[in-house]
């Protein structure tokens, strides 16, 4: 055994441990053993026995780019050469920083032209949630506080952004949502939406947020919040009808419409964000994920000129921020990552390639006995797993089947997410067809054993 493959057999036990894992139950985690991933390429990602995946997950629905590349590397290596840190609260900036505010205005629509940084998702989440309250402040509605969020939604795992979230098993960790938050129902018609039409049915849940509004009193409510496609709650796309009514409603009633774009921005659903795929403007978009392709973290929070303006004029200071908003190193690498993405053509690829390819490929698995429905957006997609496709009845237990796919999958050589009983894709932007036929039969093959082995 070499020094490096000893090195590397005995980190399963220093995990074990030493390591707090995010989102697991680490007594079953300690007993299966963690996998332990030490290189990627691509699309491809390889563990520490040397096995190959597939990908098809982008990490956690951020490396756009795929893995391996050396600018971006470059890009943060001379940078930290150069300045490796300076803070941007008092009256300085570094140059990387507002340069990428610069080029992330370039691909917004008119009015989305400032940003404010994070280091993640969830503190963008955070940061839009007091902007929000404290634009209507400075105008002088003080009691414009509550916010309207989504049933399993999710915007993050800070005590705000799992508030803001609508994942009961999160909300029952620590006593959340915080107060001032209402959720609605999402808009999937799958699972919820009965006898209705899926147009019907988008019309429904929009007309909830209505409801929700005139139940709260308009002058209590800031703003509503939604992903544009739901991402961590099984890629739930609505139906046509949805986003237009929602912004009739956030109109009508004076309330800031927010997009969360951490997953759908930087080109997943083909468009370079995922109001624009629905033909939107928000006031406020928190980002991250894509932004820097995962190389390093990096957050932020867009922000309308509507909401700029009021910040800017009205407000005095915003006191707000983090040690690391808009660090010069991840905004170096986030420039290179937007370089990439742009010169490359990924976006349109997405849009007119792979997106259209993957569609058809999922479409393809609807023959198959246990699949009830096969939705995708550009590069963001998901199949429903069903006990009887015929009437849209699911299995028992949901988890169960899921898990039991995408173990299947990861087995075979792919790397897939189950949320309940819809596996979730979510490639890098640079896959292939031939990858995207792969990643998919290797799904009708997790299928077919299911079918076989649970009954
Ligand atoms: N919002 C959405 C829609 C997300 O999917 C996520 C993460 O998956 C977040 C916010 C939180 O981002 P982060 O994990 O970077 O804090």
């Amino acid at each position: 055994m070499t020094k490096n493959a000893a090195a590397l057999s005995n980190l399963g036990a220093i995990d074990a441990a030493h390591h707090l894992h995010p989102f697991s139950d680490m007594k079953k985690l300690n007993a299966a053993g963690t996998k332990i991933i030490n290189r990627a390429e691509g699309v491809h990602i390889w563990d520490s026995n040397g096995k190959q995946y597939l990908d098809a997950f982008a990490g956690l629905w951020c490396v756009n780019v795929g893995y391996g590349r050396n600018s971006i590397a470059e890009a943060a290596y001379a940078q930290m050469q150069e300045l490796p840190y300076y803070n941007t609260f008092f009256g300085t900036t570094t140059p990387p920083t507002t340069l990428l505010a610069q080029k992330i205005a370039s691909f917004t629509g008119p009015t989305l032209k400032h940003v404010f940084f994070t280091n993640s998702g969830s503190e963008a989440s955070d940061t839009w949630f007091r902007m929000a309250r404290v634009y209507w402040k400075a105008l002088g509605h003080e009691t414009k506080t509550m916010v309207i969020a989504r049933k399993n939604a999710y915007h993050g795992s800070t005590v705000a952004g799992a508030s803001l979230g609508g994942m009961k098993w999160m909300h029952e960790q620590g006593n959340l949502p915080i107060p001032g938050i209402a959720h609605i129902n999402q808009p999937y018609w799958y699972a919820e939406g009965g006898d209705l039409s899926p147009e019907e049915f988008g019309l429904k849940v929009a007309k909830e947020l209505e409801d929700k509004i005139l139940e709260l009193g308009e002058e209590n409510v800031a703003a509503f919040v939604a992903e544009p496609i739901q991402g961590a709650g099984g890629v739930i796309v609505p139906p046509s009808t949805y986003w237009p009514e929602i912004k009739r409603i956030a109109r009508k009633y004076n309330i800031l419409l927010v997009a969360d774009e951490v997953i759908c921005g930087f080109g997943r659903l083909g468009t370079w964000f995922g109001h624009q795929y629905y033909d939107f403007e928000p006031d406020l978009a928190p980002i991250a994920k894509g932004l820097s392709s995962g190389y390093l973290p990096i957050g932020g929070v867009l922000v309308s000129e509507r909401v700029a303006k009021v910040m800017i004029e009205e407000l005095g200071d915003f006191y707000h921020g983090y040690t690391y908003s808009g660090h010069p190193v991840s905004a170096a690498a986030a420039i290179e990552n937007l370089r990439i993405i742009e010169e490359e053509r990924l976006v349109e690829r997405v849009r007119d390639d792979v997106g259209p390819y993957l569609a058809q490929a999922l479409a393809s698995l609807t023959d198959h006995d246990l699949v009830g429905e096969a939705v995708s957006v550009g590069l963001m997609g998901a199949v429903q797993i069903a006990a009887d496709k015929s009437t849209r009845r699911r299995f028992a237990k949901p988890d169960e089947v899921g898990t039991l796919v995408r173990n299947q999958c990861v087995s075979n050589g792919v790397i897939l997410r189950a949320t309940g009983d819809r596996m979730l894709f979510s490639p890098p932007l640079v896959i292939s067809r031939s990858e995207i036929d792969q990643a998919v039969d290797t799904l009708r093959k997790g299928l077919d054993w299911l079918k076989d082995n649970h009954k």
